[in-house]
């Protein structure tokens, strides 16, 4: 599809990510844009039930050549906006069930759903729809927080615990799996080794900081191996400097430069399935930063898609 703003410009229209169609049909698509309007999992700041219109509206920026990936990722990929997904708010068991169930068609198709949060905790219905058709898959998270929590106030379904909850439905393989990013005040120096005890590779975000993008990819591909892979992009990655509208803030994180330097880094990973949450617009500032930069990272993500269809 040719940029829509060669006839029509930006400014106008109905908003779809990057002004792409709006259907479920998904004969021939390559992505599948999917929104999740969900919050029903925040501990802190809600408001991300409102992410996927805001990054939608940011996105209508975006063009088709990618010059850093050298990559014409909306050219070369059919993408399209599959919606929102129909949930249940107040109810996060049942809503993750709902996001399962309705993306489960997608994953059937053979199209990558990319989905737009929503607070972290949709990314356990995004895979459980995924694995239902590639098995286990390897979990490559950009995050300040592991999100391997086992409950909250006794709560098991919030932001904190999809990853746990995923090992232990079998959604995800932690020996293929890398957490990065972790960083900030937590509730006691075994936050972490409880990941690891879980088989999660751990890099906080001192030491991917030091290591830097390149050897990031490479260890990251070193986990993934050749089987399929999730790619999960928590916005709260981003130092709040340049992405302050989110649920959980910790101060001390990379740039926007820093962290789209990190994602494309993630090249030659077999990506099944790709998000980017906790986006919280109620909390972003003039010109709508966070939001942003969350619909650039979403598109390095269709990038690296589109670069491996490539091969
Ligand atoms: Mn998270
Ligand atoms: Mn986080």
């Amino acid at each position: 599809m040719a940029d829509p703003a060669q006839s029509t410009p930006r400014i106008s229209g109905v908003r779809s990510f990057a002004r792409r169609e709006h259907t479920r049909d998904l004969n021939g698509v390559n992505a599948a844009i999917a929104g999740i309007p969900f919050d029903t999992g925040a501990s802190y700041r809600t408001g991300a039930r409102f992410g996927p219109e805001a990054i939608r509206s940011a996105s209508v920026l975006l063009r088709e050549w990618d010059p850093v990936l050298e990559v014409a990722t909306l050219e070369d990929l059919r993408i399209v906006d599959w919606g929102d997904v129909g949930l249940t708010p107040g109810d996060a068991e049942l809503a993750v069930s709902q996001i399962a169930e309705q993306l489960a068609p997608i994953a059937e198709s053979g199209a990558v759903p990319l989905g737009l949060g929503g607070d972290h905790l949709v990314a356990l219905g995004e895979l459980r729809a995924l694995a239902a058709t590639a098995g286990p898959l390897g979990l490559i998270l950009l995050d300040s927080h592991a999100d391997t929590w086992d409950a909250y106030m006794g709560q098991r379904f919030f932001h904190g615990t999809p990853f746990k909850r995923a090992v232990e439905e079998g959604l995800i393989d932690p020996s293929r799996s890398l957490l990065a990013g972790m960083r900030g005040p937590s509730y006691s120096a075994a936050d972490l080794e409880d990941a690891r005890a879980l088989g999660f590779e751990v890099l906080p975000y001192p030491e991917l900081a030091a290591g830097g993008a390149d050897a990031y990819g490479e260890l990251a591909r070193e986990r993934a191996g050749d089987g399929p892979c999730f790619l999960s992009f928590d916005i709260d990655f981003v130092d709040p400097a340049f992405a302050p509208a989110t649920g959980t803030p910790e101060v001390g994180g990379p740039s926007s430069a820093e962290a789209l330097g990190y994602v494309r880094s993630l090249r030659d990973i077999d990506f099944r399935g790709f998000d980017v949450v906790e986006v919280s617009p109620p909390y972003d500032g003039p010109g709508q930063v966070t939001s942003l930069l969350a619909a650039n990272v979403a598109y390095t993500m269709l990038g690296l898609l589109a670069l491996r269809r490539r091969g």
